[in-house]
């Protein structure tokens, strides 16, 4: 069988970590978040998280060397062989071609939406301290415990609109080339991540099963 090796494209709040989470779970392979990588070495406060504490909650992106050097080890390990779903990562071109050079990519789904109304499906977002479980306040109320463990969902510092701004300045200028940069490799999907999360993941399921070949 083919090598899933996916990688999740798109702008802040447009859906990558929740579908993600699903796909990853479907195939049986896993779900590489950078960013909650990241936020798992500051809450530890490994010299790593201290590092990186300032930059996350500005917003701005975590020096590339960082970063590859954190995907580049849970990589090597056993489980990503049979593919993995890279989920805001690579963020920058170098970080592109450092991926390339370590293992070639074979699908990108790039999930579209629009900036504003992005701005406020953020604002909405809750998240699990715990397992990284993402959910609307809309859908079910500010102050419920997350649905898949029970912890008290929070807001991430991040998610506030100020910060939700910069966030969205930073992906125009630092990540959008990627469009171009997989779309020139025949690699990018695009998918209008506006729509009910079950008919995107439908649909990139099926894509994924039809690349892998049943
Ligand atoms: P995310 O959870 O993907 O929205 O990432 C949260 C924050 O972690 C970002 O705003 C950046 O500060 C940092 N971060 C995550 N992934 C990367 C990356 N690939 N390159 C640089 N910074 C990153």
């Amino acid at each position: 069988m083919k090598k899933l090796s996916v990688v999740f494209l798109g702008p802040p709040g447009v859906g990558k970590g929740t579908q993600s989470k699903i796909v990853s779970e479907y195939f049986g392979i896993p779900h590489i978040s950078t960013g909650d990588m990241l936020r798992a070495e500051r809450k530890a406060g490994t010299s790593l998280g201290k590092q990186v504490q300032d930059i996350l909650g500005r917003g701005d992106l975590v020096p590339d060397d960082l970063v590859v050097a954190i995907v580049e080890k849970r990589l090597a390990e056993p489980d990503c062989e049979g593919g993995y779903i890279l989920d805001g990562f690579p963020r920058t071109v170098a970080q592109a071609d450092e991926l390339e050079a370590m293992s070639a990519t074979a699908l990108v789904y790039n999930l579209t939406a629009d900036a504003e109304a992005l701005v406020a499906r953020i604002a909405k977002r809750r998240s699990c301290p715990k397992c990284g479980q993402m959910i609307s306040v809309e859908a079910v109320g500010d102050n419920v415990g997350c649905p898949r463990c029970g912890t008290d969902m929070v807001q991430r510092e991040d998610d506030c609109e100020g910060t939700v701004r910069n966030r969205l300045r930073v992906y125009n200028e630092q990540t959008a080339p990627l469009i171009a940069y997989y779309r020139e490799m025949n690699l990018l999907k695009s998918v209008d991540g506006m729509r009910n999360i079950d008919v995107i993941t439908g649909e990139v399921i099926a894509d994924m099963e039809q690349y892998r070949g049943r």
